[in-house]
């Protein structure tokens, strides 16, 4: 690696990413550290920003994501560089961008995110939703396009199914029910019961989260890389197809993969997608939702420590395994050891956690002083919303890891909540709250504090109780 023609600049604290982990380390050192230099690096001028939080209880926050132009929003303290990492000298102590600017750190975060991990990686027929660039593409292949292809479970493809409209959509899943990534098979019914009844009428769920401002810039940053869409970029940017009065516009493939596409130049449609139950569909393409992969797209001079996703491994400090370098968010992977009700995915939730662990951390490095790991690792909390219902997960809300000795309780309104309790021995371990539960504090003390439940019977759903006065 040359450095010959690089000024060397200097900076005490580098952050690589402008999504939501980079910001909320790069912020979170700007407080704790505000006459210390701090660059945050990014490919785009783009910026996420965590805004409009509001806590469903203690630890189970609610929030929107905006983006913004990061020269306005962020402090001045912080030095927003748009360039690419391209190279880190570990044992120098620098980094090399894309346009040769060398700075020199005394601790370094990466946060440089995923991207889509797609079932063929060289078929222009297969694309994946991560960033504008692939936005722009869907868009424009929906509205020339008659029927697609949908391959995945969680929660991208749910939006998918659930919000693009006027084309015909063959929805692929290895698993027996939709939405597994967040789920169970009752949750799904449920969600297959609003989606039918909706459907004559169906109107875009409501969003309380955020509104895109990046559609505006869109095609005049043609070509741009950037942070990950996230929740309700359908919102903004039209992606609906143009077939009408289609009979059956989402017809789900259960229990199935896709086997092979093959090009049909000569036939109506341009690709043959077959399955593993034998099924032959022919389609425009395929949207190819099916995970991420971390994204390192630069070189070391040292090797950093991998999980086996490919992440960077971090302990409970959010340190990599390479000294003064730290990683948070998609691209890295939990390497401590974790606490029962709590498991690595890669979320909002958890980038915006990480990162500011991350800048605990590092502020914590640079005075000697130390901190503990945040309380948010000791319970896995998601807020989100699907088919136009809030959902709140909590700890192991599918029962991860409890093999089969375990108890569920359900409770169900057709079109207004699904409540389910996941027990072991009596005590709370997991929950799926969908829809205006306010059970959100109830579950978390419950589970953080492993009450026993077991006097209580059945009777802990029982919707002539109110359970919150127990407990609260
Ligand atoms: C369509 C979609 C829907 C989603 N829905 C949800 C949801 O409902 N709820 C939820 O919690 N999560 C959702 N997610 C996941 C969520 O968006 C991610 O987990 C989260 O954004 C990860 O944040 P991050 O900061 O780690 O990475 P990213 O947001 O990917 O940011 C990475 C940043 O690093 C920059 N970068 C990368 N490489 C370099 C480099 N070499 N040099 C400089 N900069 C670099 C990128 O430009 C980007 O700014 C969704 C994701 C997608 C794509």
């Amino acid at each position: 690696m040359t450095t010959q023609s690089a000024q060397l600049e200097a900076a005490t604290f580098i952050i690589v990413g402008g999504g939501i982990a980079g910001v909320t380390c790069a912020e979170t050192l700007s407080f704790l550290c505000p006459t210390e230099s701090i660059v945050l690096l990014t490919e785009t001028s783009l910026i996420k920003a965590v805004t409009n939080l509001v806590p469903l209880a203690k630890h189970i926050l609610k929030f929107e994501v905006e983006e913004k132009e990061a020269f306005n929003s962020v402090k001045d303290q912080i030095n927003v560089i748009v360039d690419q990492l391209k190279f880190i000298n570990s044992e120098e102590k620098y980094i090399i961008t894309n346009s040769n600017r060398k700075i020199s750190y005394k601790l370094l975060c990466l946060c440089t995110g995923a991207r889509p991990k797609l079932i063929e990686n060289q078929n222009k027929y297969v694309i994946g939703i991560r960033d504008t660039d692939s936005i722009l593409d869907f868009q424009k292949r929906i509205k020339s396009s008659r029927r697609l292809v949908l391959v995945g479970n969680g929660g991208i493809a749910s939006e998918i199914a659930y919000e693009v409209k006027n084309i015909e959509i063959h929805w692929v899943i290895k698993d027996s029910h939709i939405s597994s990534t967040f789920v169970d098979p009752g949750a799904a019914h449920f969600f297959e019961m609003s989606r039918l009844q909706a459907s004559e009428t169906r109107k875009s769920s409501i969003v309380k989260r955020m509104r895109y401002s990046e559609a505006d810039n869109i095609c005049s940053e043609k070509g741009q890389q950037g942070a990950a869409l996230g929740p309700d970029w359908h919102q903004k940017i039209d992606v609906n197809g143009t077939q009408l009065d289609i009979k059956e516009p989402v017809k789900i493939h259960q229990q199935s993969e896709v086997l092979s596409i093959k090009e049909t130049p000569s036939l109506e449609y341009p690709i043959l997608v077959t399955l593993t139950n034998g099924k032959v569909i022919s389609a425009d393409f395929v949207v190819s939702a099916t995970g991420v992969e971390p994204r390192r797209n630069f070189e070391s001079d040292a090797n950093f420590k991998l999980g086996e996703e490919g992440g960077i491994t971090v302990n409970d400090m959010m340190e990599t395994s390479i000294p003064y370098i730290y990683a948070a968010g998609d691209v890295c992977h939990a390497g401590w050891n974790l606490a029962d009700h709590w498991f690595q995915m890669r979320l909002w939730t958890q980038a915006r956690q990480m990162g500011g662990m991350a800048g605990r951390s590092m502020a914590a490095k640079m005075c000697g002083d130390e901190v503990y790991q945040d309380f948010c690792f000791e319970l896995f909390t998601h807020v989100t919303s699907l088919f136009g219902y809030q959902i709140v997960l909590l700890g192991k809300y599918n029962a991860q890891g409890l093999g089969t000795n375990y108890e569920i309780l359900l409770r169900m309104t057709p079109g207004k909540e699904y409540i389910k309790f996941v027990l072991q021995n009596g005590i709370l371990q997991g929950a799926i709250l969908i829809g205006d539960t306010g059970l959100e504090e109830t579950c978390e003390n419950l589970i953080l504090n492993q009450i026993d439940l077991t006097p209580f019977g059945d009777d802990i759903l029982n919707p002539d109780i109110d359970i919150e006065d127990y407990f609260d």
